[in-house]
């Protein structure tokens, strides 16, 4: 099943970030993906497939 990700999810990675923070919030999508961590804010840019990978789940869906 492929993931649909939408502007503004909530995302749980599987590997904290430095910061202690787990959740994401998905700022753009597309070929790569920018991801804002919830507890520093700090922007990384993933592309796809390695943020698929890194995704334990989506906690709030935009879409919802
Ligand atoms: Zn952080």
């Amino acid at each position: 099943m492929v993931k649909k990700f939408n502007l503004g999810d909530i995302v749980e990675l599987k590997k904290k970030h430095p910061c202690g923070e787990n959740k994401w919030e998905v700022m753009r999508v597309g070929i790569d993906f920018r991801i804002k961590c919830l507890g520093c804010e700090k922007q990384v840019w993933l592309s796809r497939p390695v943020f698929e990978k890194r995704v334990k789940k989506i906690i709030k869906s935009s879409d919802e």
